[in-house]
């Protein structure tokens, strides 16, 4: 049975250990949210302050060209780029998921249409997706009408026989948000185009969280968050990834000037940008996008390998730890132990899970809920010790066998 003294050893040896005073986290603080928003890198305090006193403040609209703010979200794209098994020239750091969403979805429906699968109108994806995914692409196919469609299926094992003829495009979160459940990409990408199918993926809780290679699986396009595993500051701009060999046929139709070929020609004909900026729409929130930087930085430092390492020692130990001491419990573990299969969350059902998170925000332990009834763990290597998982457990024990959790409390706009 692992003791606390063990966590502590195995602290003692981490290599990412010195990583975590990269971060200000609260002192008494055990945070399990970084796959939801990730903690604050150090630096990005002096980084806000330089762009609003001196690049805003001092050098005012002189900035777009002397502080590199107009190719800011290619340069940030450029710098995610190996985290996401991607190349330079194919990541644009800019918009939020839910409208490169739109973007992409739009752009593969494009090219199935202007080629070989242009009988095909169906979006297959799965119900239990993040909803945004899900409204994104029904009112993109509502929108176009004309007979395009969402198909949802209900589990992992009935998406091959759901990518059929009619199947444009599949879009899948790689990560579940909800289960941590992780999917094939590379055979289920095979699997796409072996149907004559795309393959979309949303890597909103893999990006930073798991190792990726975009390329080595065959994706087509894929999209993601930067303020979960990377840690760019609440609402920071995501990134929008489309590989050399689609650029040519990406259409997408937030045409705006900045993916526009000659943006300060202000010519009234629109002509998309070669290359990767095409998938850009307007003018960027400059003061969020330049802080995405300094959790960049932050990995950097480190490798996806160390970290998938670690993330993997933590979740094992969480899931054997709660399995251990609360086992009196009415918990279901609902992430997949198998390690190919999981991301770098776990979650539990409990019958009174709301409350008991409740109870656990209130000791310092911050996790989420999302129903039904899952209390979510992130884990993110960065800034999480071994420690702070055995004193996490022994936080949930003594409250699952003290009681000491309020069914009836009322529940924040934001759970
Ligand atoms: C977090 C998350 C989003 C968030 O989309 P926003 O446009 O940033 O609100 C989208 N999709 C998935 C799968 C997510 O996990």
């Amino acid at each position: 049975m692992t003791t606390r003294t063990d966590c502590l050893a195995r602290d003692a040896d981490d290599p990412l250990a010195p990583l975590r005073a990269r971060f200000d986290l609260p002192a008494g603080v055990i945070y399990l949210d970084g796959n939801s928003l990730g903690a604050r890198p150090k630096t990005a305090l002096a980084r806000a302050q330089q762009v609003i006193a001196q690049e805003w403040g001092q050098d005012l609209i002189r900035s777009w060209n002397t502080a590199g703010w107009f190719d800011l979200p290619k340069r940030l794209g450029d710098r995610l780029a190996p985290l996401l098994g991607a190349r330079a020239g194919e990541v644009v750091v800019t918009d939020s998921t839910s409208l490169n969403l739109f973007k992409a979805l739009a752009a593969a429906l494009h090219m199935q249409a202007e080629g070989a699968g242009a009988a095909r109108r169906v979006i297959v994806t799965e119900r239990a997706n993040f909803p945004t995914d899900l409204y994104m692409a029904q009112g993109l196919a509502d929108w176009l009408a004309r007979g395009y469609s969402v198909r949802l299926v209900d589990s992992a094992e009935e998406l091959p026989a759901a990518i059929d003829a009619d199947c444009a495009v599949v879009m899948l979160t790689h990560v579940n948000y909800r289960s941590g459940y992780q999917h094939d990409m590379a055979a289920l990408t095979a699997h796409a185009h072996a149907q004559g199918a795309l393959a979309l993926w949303d890597l909103a809780h893999s990006a930073g969280a798991v190792p990726l290679d975009l390329h080595a699986a065959g994706a087509d396009l894929a999209v993601g968050c930067t303020y979960k595993y990377l840690n760019g500051g609440p609402g920071a701009p995501a990134f929008i990834w489309v590989p050399a060999h689609h650029q040519a046929a990406f259409r997408q139709p937030l045409s705006g000037w900045w993916s526009h070929a000659a943006p300060f020609a202000m010519a009234p004909a629109y002509a998309p940008v070669d290359g990767i900026g095409r998938a850009l729409c307007g003018t960027q929130p400059i003061v969020s996008l330049a802080l995405v930087e300094c959790g960049l930085e932050v990995f950097e430092q480190t490798s996806m390998a160390a970290i998938r390492a670690k993330s993997l020692a933590l979740t094992d130990l969480f899931i054997a730890l709660v399995e251990a001491r609360c086992g009196a419990h009415p918990l279901g573990l609902v992430t997949p132990r198998a390690h190919a299969r999981r991301g770098s969350q776990v979650s539990f059902t409990h019958p009174h899970g709301y409350a008991v998170m409740a109870a656990l925000i209130a000791r310092g332990v911050i996790g989420d809920y999302r129903e039904p009834a899952i209390m979510r763990f992130g884990f993110t290597p960065l800034y999480t010790s071994y420690a702070a998982v055995w004193d996490a457990v022994e936080h949930l024990r003594a409250i699952l066998d003290e009681q000491a959790y309020d069914i009836a409390a009322s529940r924040g706009a934001v759970t």
